[in-house]
C-alpha cells in the first residue's frame, strides 16, 4: 500500500514513510485507502501475534517489504487483557509491556521495522523526551541490529523513576542528560536534523507521528472488539485517554477497516484544544498545561491533522469526534471511586477515561482504555488511597539495573561531539 501526506504533496511506499517519519511537506502520512476486512474472519485467529500479522499485512500489501510473522511475534509478545469492571464495562489493559505503557507496542513495532529496513545502512534514532516515550523507545531499540538510539532528557527535570527507565539500557541505547529544559532537548533534535554535519549518522526520529507507531495500535481495538463482539453480537464502544490523539486515531482507523467498534469517546485532561476546536470550528494550538496525567499534557495535538483528514467536513468531524476534558480534581476522585467501587487501581491517564465512563449506559458494552500501569504513578496514587503500591517485576528490574548516562550542555556542538565518540 502507498501512503500520502495529510498536506497532499508527498506520496510514497509505506516502508519509505516509516524511514522518513514526517512527510517532506510537513504533513503526516496516512494510508491512501484504509483496507477493508470481514471481522468475523479474524474471530478464528487464535493468537494475538497472528492476529496482528494478519491485520498489519493488509497495510503492507504490494510494498517491497512486509513485516514477517516473527517480527510481529517479537512485538506482540505480551498480553492486552480485558478486565471486567461489571457485567458490561471493561478496562483494556495496555500496560503489560517492558516499560508499562501502551507506547511499548508502537515503539517496538517501529524499532523492529526500522531495524529490518536498515540492513544496508545503519541508522541513528534521536528522540527528546519528558517521560513515557523515551523509556518505550529506549527499550524498543535496545539490541535491535543496525540501530543506535540517543534519548535526550532535561537534567533534573524528570522523576527519578522515569530517569531510571531511560538510563538502564546501555549497549546501543545512549541516555543523554541535557543541561537545560525539555524545550532545549527538542530544539537540539530539530537542529541536528537540519545540520549537514549530522548527515553521516543517518538520523531518524521516533516520535508519535511516525505511521509505524500508529498502525499496530489498531490491534488494541480490533482484537478486543472481535473478542467481545463475538460473544455479544453487537459493536463495542471505547473511551480513550488522549494527548496527541495517536491512540484515538488508531481506533478510528480500526473502525474504518470494518472491526465491530461502535462509539469512540476521547478523554483529555485540562488541555482543551480539541474541545475548543469542536465548540468553535477554529483550531488554535496552545501551550500545554501541567496536569496529573502528564503524558497527555499536549496543547497542540499532532494527530488532529490525521483525524481532520479522515473527516474533512467539519459537521461530520463534529458528529464523529466526541471529546471531554477531565480536571485534576476529577482525576483524583475517579482514582478513588474506581478503587472503592471495583477494587481496581488505575493511573491518572486511565482515570480520565474512567471519569467519562460514569456517564455511559450500564446496558452497553463500554471499554475504557488503561494506558499505563498504576505503579508508575505511585506519587499520585499512594497519598490518595493511603496504601503502598507493589512494584511490578518488570519495573523492579529496570529500577535495580545498572544506570548510565552522558551529560552535555544544551548546544549542538556538544551533541555532535557525543555522537562522534560512540
Ligand atoms: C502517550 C500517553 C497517552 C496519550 O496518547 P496519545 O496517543 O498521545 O493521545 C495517554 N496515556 C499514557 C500513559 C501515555 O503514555
Amino acid at each position: 500500500m502507498r501512503v500520502h501526506s495529510t498536506r497532499g504533496k508527498d506520496g510514497r511506499s509505506l516502508p519509505s514513510a516509516i524511514i522518513q517519519g514526517l512527510a517532506s511537506d510537513g504533513g503526516l502520512f496516512v494510508p491512501d485507502g484504509i483496507p477493508s476486512i470481514e471481522w468475523q474472519a479474524f474471530a478464528a485467529i487464535k493468537t494475538l501475534d497472528a492476529f496482528a500479522h494478519r491485520l498489519l499485512s493488509a497495510y503492507f500489501q504490494e510494498s517491497d517489504w512486509q513485516p514477517s510473522k516473527e517480527l510481529c511475534a517479537s512485538v506482540f509478545s505480551f498480553p492486552m487483557p480485558l478486565r471486567a469492571l461489571n457485567a458490561s464495562w471493561h478496562s483494556l489493559e495496555l500496560f503489560h509491556g517492558p516499560t508499562l505503557s501502551f507506547k511499548d507496542f508502537g515503539a517496538r513495532f517501529f524499532a523492529a521495522c526500522l531495524s529490518a529496513l536498515s540492513a544496508t545502512k545503519p541508522r541513528t534514532v534521536l528522540v527528546a523526551t519528558s517521560g513515557d516515550t523515551g523509556s518505550a523507545v529506549a527499550s524498543a531499540v535496545y539490541q535491535q541490529p543496525n540501530l543506535q538510539a540517543y534519548v535526550l532528557f532535561p537534567k533534573g527535570k524528570i522523576s527519578q523513576r522515569q530517569q531510571q527507565q531511560i538510563t538502564c539500557w546501555g549497549d546501543n541505547v545512549h541516555a543523554v542528560e541535557v543541561e537545560g529544559t525539555f524545550d532545549d532537548c527538542q530544539r537540539l533534535v530539530k537542529e541536528a536534523f537540519a545540520d549537514s554535519r549530522f548527515a553521516k549518522f543517518h538520523l531518524t526520529t521516533a516520535n508519535s507521528i511516525n505511521i509505524a507507531r500508529l498502525l499496530p495500535q489498531q490491534i488494541f481495538y480490533a482484537y478486543s472488539s472481535v473478542q467481545r463482539a463475538t460473544a455479544l453480537q453487537k459493536p463495542i464502544h471505547y473511551i480513550i485517554p488522549s494527548g496527541n490523539l495517536g491512540n484515538a486515531t488508531a481506533c478510528y482507523w480500526a473502525r474504518a477497516m470494518g472491526f465491530p467498534i461502535g462509539q469512540i469517546r476521547i478523554a483529555c485532561n485540562a488541555n482543551d484544544s480539541v474541545n475548543q476546536y469542536l465548540d468553535s470550528g477554529v483550531y488554535t494550538p496552545k501551550a500545554s498545561i501541567q496536569t496529573l496525567a502528564n503524558a497527555m499534557d499536549v496543547g497542540a495535538p499532532s494527530n488532529l491533522e490525521r483525524l481532520q483528514h479522515l473527516f474533512p467536513d467539519f459537521a461530520d468531524f463534529r458528529a464523529q469526534v466526541n471529546s471531554g476534558c477531565v480536571s485534576d480534581r476529577e482525576i483524583k476522585s475517579a482514582i478513588v471511586k474506581a478503587y472503592k467501587d471495583y477494587g481496581y487501581l488505575m493511573c491518572p491517564h486511565s482515570a480520565t477515561a474512567f471519569h467519562r465512563l460514569q456517564d455511559c449506559s450500564l446496558e452497553e458494552p463500554w471499554v475504557m482504555v488503561a494506558t499505563a500501569a498504576p505503579a508508575k504513578f505511585e506519587q499520585v496514587l499512594e497519598p490518595l488511597l493511603g496504601e503502598t503500591l507493589a512494584v511490578p517485576d518488570a519495573l523492579q528490574q529496570l529500577l535495580v539495573a545498572e544506570h548510565h548516562s552522558d551529560t552535555i550542555s544544551a548546544q549542538l556542538s556538544a551533541l555532535l561531539h557525543l555522537l562522534d565518540r560512540y
